[in-house]
């Protein structure tokens, strides 16, 4: 079948199977050139293997609970969703949760993915206690920080490169409540965003959405909302007696591929400017329902269509926090002088994680998203080249388009993953395209 991530780009033609049995699976793995794939919301290749794509979202029962320490024990397939349906009636919300509820927990973990409180919390790592993972031959192996501890960080970010994962432990968080108190504070430009974050590293959740396409003084304008889990007195008075049921927000589902018209610099430029007018009105604070702060996007179905047929890039770098402001703005002025607007543009604080492979370091993290155009092509280029010079990385579960002298440029750890890979005997064994492109 055709296969693609989120971005819609690349296509590929690939054999897909998705198992049901632990040794369905095995027989699968032992073809070679295996990825396990959880449900497609990386943007790019990572979790595409034309010969032997492996669809996971079959193993999705979760198997135990522990009330005490809030671990729970489920399959690789279960979705973020379903953890959030179950648990938080209960009082337990995900430690960290991405900018999507519809990834499944293997897929959190090959991507060690982060979320709004990583400069407090770190990445997805920090709630996983133990994984099991399936190798070449079908061998499963628990690991963890104290047993098989290589094979535990090297799969944290590993991209699905170290083997399937097949099930994991990871501890929840207690809640008060299903709502956020949520701070809105409006900077006008990306110095004044920047101190906002540094003023406020001691809040749970802080993330900016930022007006890429604003120029001069107002380069780099933005919202960083903060966000801590309400306390039950502070839920809407109507919901005060269930203070973890949330009203149900109606999914919309984007029906068609938009024309490719439809998003471009123009009508992105008006769009931007008319949220950040919206956004800054709604400054100070209020309580909102979690869905709504953590997951917008997903009220829309498929929203990735807007982008047309030819799909879309996300540019995901971080940039060390000493470098991190010229950094930031030598980005942000090459977008603004490409003429190139990122519709959904997001700047984050991370803190510091010391791990194998995976993407953040304490710093700064700008998120992008571009149509697939000719001139969106020619900027990426540009935009590595400046994260290069400032010391940057760049995020796997975002990219499909990177050289692997990029990557290597940016990263020694790639070189020292794939002889890792090699001398382990998965280089064969697990690959997808995005592995091979990275020479990983
Ligand atoms: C709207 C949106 C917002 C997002 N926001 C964020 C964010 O804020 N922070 C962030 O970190 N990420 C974010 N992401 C990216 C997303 O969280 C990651 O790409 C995540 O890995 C997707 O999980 P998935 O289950 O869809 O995995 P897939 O996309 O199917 O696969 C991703 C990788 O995980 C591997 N994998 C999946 N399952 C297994 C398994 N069982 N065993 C071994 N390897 C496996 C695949 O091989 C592949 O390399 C966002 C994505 C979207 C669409």
């Amino acid at each position: 079948m055709q296969l693609s991530g989120w971005g819609n780009f690349p296509k590929a033609e690939a054999r897909v199977r998705a198992p049901r049995k632990e040794a369905e699976l095995a027989d699968h793995v032992a073809e070679g050139s295996a990825i396990a794939r959880g449900n497609g919301r990386s943007y790019g290749d990572s979790a595409i293997s034309p010969r032997n794509t492996i669809d996971m979202r079959h193993f999705d029962r979760m198997l135990s609970f522990n009330p005490a320490t809030g671990q729970l024990v489920a399959e690789a397939g279960v979705m973020l969703a379903d953890v959030i349906d179950c648990f938080l009636p209960r009082g337990w919300f995900p430690m960290v949760t991405p900018g999507t509820k519809l990834i499944t927990l293997g897929g959190a973990i090959a991507a060690d993915v982060h979320g709004k409180n990583h400069h407090l919390d770190g990445s997805f790592r920090a709630c996983v206690d133990w994984i099991d993972v399936m190798g070449p031959r079908g061998e499963v192996t628990r690991c963890s920080r104290d047993e098989n501890a290589d094979l535990f960080e090297w799969t944290l970010g590993g991209m699905g490169l170290t083997g399937v994962i097949l099930r994991c432990a990871v501890r929840l968080r207690a809640v008060k409540s299903g709502w956020i108190r949520q701070e809105m504070i409006p900077a006008d430009n990306l110095a004044a965003a920047m101190d906002a974050f540094e003023a406020n590293m001691g809040a749970t959740y802080s993330v900016a959405w930022i007006d890429c396409a604003a120029k001069g003084d107002h380069l780099g304008r933005s919202l960083v909302m903060l966000g801590e889990h309400a306390d039950p007195g502070e839920v809407p008075p109507r919901y005060r007696a269930t203070p973890f049921k949330a009203p149900r927000h109606r999914n919309i589902p984007f029906p068609i591929n938009a024309p490719g018209f439809a998003l471009n610099p123009l009508t992105v430029r008006a769009f931007n400017a008319a949220y950040y007018r919206n956004g800054a009105r709604q400054k100070g604070t209020r309580i909102v329902d979690w869905d709504g702060y953590f997951y917008p996007l997903d009220a829309i179905g498929n929203w990735n269509r807007l982008y047309g047929r030819r799909g879309f890039m996300q540019f995901q770098c971080v940039i060390p926090q000493d470098t991190a402001r010229e950094g930031m703005q030598r980005l942000l002025s090459a977008i603004s002088a490409s003429g190139q607007a990122s519709f959904l543009s997001v700047l984050k604080r991370f803190g510091p994680q010391d791990s194998a492979f995976s993407f953040p370091m304490a710093g700064y993290t700008l998120a992008l998203d571009f149509p697939r155009s000719k001139a969106a092509i020619a900027l990426m280029p540009e935009l590595d080249a400046i994260t290069l010079d400032h010391g940057g990385r760049f995020y796997l579960a975002k990219d499909s388009r990177m050289p692997a002298e990029i990557l290597a440029g940016s990263d020694p750890r790639a070189e020292a993953f794939a002889t890792w890979r090699r001398d382990r005997g998965l280089s064969a064994s697990f690959a997808s395209l995005q592995s091979e492109r990275l020479n990983l």
